[in-house]
């Protein structure tokens, strides 16, 4: 694969005007987090400000000579100081505590999603085997059938050393594949899955939130808890894996440039994750990128399903889901409203509630706001108006296509799955 594709060089010779996000940190060392006064922090706060392709490119680039400017006075001072050296060494320890934090800036969440604009890198990304590929049959995210930025569309990070990720899982638990483009290189830390709920307390007793907080874990409290950290280094070309539910961090130790997406493998561990962290976000009031129940019903019609445990939980999802369409669809016309078809259009995206930003999937409760439709879940429609008369309920699968959905959806466990 030719990754200078990826190469700020060939950024800005593509798109020198495209929409960077700016995230502006401050400079930590590479073991630590401090707050302003000093003292070891979980908090790892930054502020979003937004600027181009080649305003970021400018300032890598600039950051850049300035290191090698700074290196070179250093390697100057050391010589002419070397029959001095412990004083020295002293010295600069002591200046360092008294300087003022030092700021950079880390270009993140630029979109690679436009096709026309992006092409050749996009054909290039094409090559990777099967289970790493952006679109592929093999990819829970890609029988969406519609877009979720960052998640089934690439998106490319800027960096300069110290960079930081903070601590995540990915949406709804999903894999992701992350490649560095070079020449610098990142550092990552990880956690698997089963420690998740561990590493939530920790948060909680650090005074940051999991879910929608932004946080760099204390590494040696993660090991006083007796939680395994995995930590390496990623080098220019290496293509990190990172498993469904892995708590990750990342800085960047060099000038580098890597791109990322998300893939859903076909197994019953990453569906059940994924569940989990659906059920996990609605009790917490935050919003699932993936639509769960939209996703079930594409994997029901698309996928010939050959493991037992993975078609069971499908299974019960769909035997959930539509029992619970029947309800709200019983619950509409108890009240007299009539329900219109409105079928589906190809791509269009899943529907969240306009209130609670839960999925709202096949009746939509829709209010017209200032010539605008805004979509509601049957809960926060009721809490409005338990009689909806303000309200057009849509359909946008009648029972009998779910019915058949879900008659067809049989095990075959002695067929070949999938083909990556
Ligand atoms: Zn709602």
């Amino acid at each position: 694969m030719d990754l200078s594709l990826f190469s700020t060089k060939s950024l800005m010779e593509t798109a020198p005007e495209h929409d960077v996000e700016v995230r502006t940190q401050y400079k930590m060392p590479p073991d630590a987090n401090f707050d302003q006064l000093g003292e070891p922090t979980w908090h790892f706060e930054s502020t979003r400000s937004f600027t181009t392709v080649a305003k970021y490119a400018q300032y890598q680039a600039q950051s850049f000579q300035h290191s090698l400017k700074e290196e070179q006075e250093k390697l100057r001072a050391t010589s002419t100081k070397q029959a001095d050296y412990e004083p020295f060494g002293k010295r600069r320890r002591d200046d360092e505590a008294t300087m003022p934090m030092r700021q950079l800036k880390f270009g993140t969440n630029v979109d690679l999603s436009d096709e026309s604009k992006w092409r050749s890198q996009l054909v290039e990304l094409a090559k990777i085997p099967a289970f790493c590929r952006i679109v592929a049959g093999c990819n829970l995210l890609t029988h969406l059938g519609h877009t979720v930025l960052g998640m089934n569309t690439v998106q490319l990070y800027m960096k300069v050393p110290g960079c930081r990720t903070p601590a995540h899982q990915e949406n709804n638990s999903f894999a992701s594949i992350n490649i560095n483009i070079g020449p610098g290189e990142c550092e990552w830390f990880a956690v698997p899955y089963e420690y998740w709920g561990s590493i939530r307390q920790l948060c909680a007793k650090r005074g940051v939130n999991f879910l929608k907080g932004s946080w760099w874990p204390g590494l040696d409290d993660l090991y006083e808890a007796n939680i395994p950290v995995y930590r390496f280094t990623q080098k220019a070309g290496d293509l990190v894996y990172v498993g469904g539910g892995c708590i990750h961090w990342v800085q960047a130790t060099g000038w580098c440039n890597n791109v990322a997406w998300n893939v859903g493998p076909v197994t019953s561990s990453q569906y059940e994750m994924a569940l989990r962290s659906h059920e996990w976000n609605r009790l917490k009031s935050y919003k699932s990128l993936v639509p769960m129940q939209h996703l079930t019903w594409q994997i029901a019609k698309n996928l010939r399903l050959t493991n037992a445990r993975l078609f069971e939980h499908v299974r019960q999802t769909l035997i959930r889901s539509l029992a619970y369409c029947r309800m709200v669809a019983d619950y509409a016309e108890s009240v007299g409203k009539q329900i219109k078809l409105h079928p589906r259009t190809k791509g269009e995206v899943a529907h969240y509630c306009n209130t609670c930003e839960i999925e709202v999937f096949n009746l939509l409760f829709v209010l017209e706001q200032n010539h605008k439709f805004i979509v509601h879940c049957v809960d926060c429609a009721r809490r409005t108006d338990a009689q909806l008369t303000a309200f057009v309920v849509l359909q946008q699968i009648t029972f009998e296509e779910l019915s058949q959905i879900f008659d067809s959806c049989q095990l075959n466990p002695h067929k070949q799955g999938v083909i990556c």
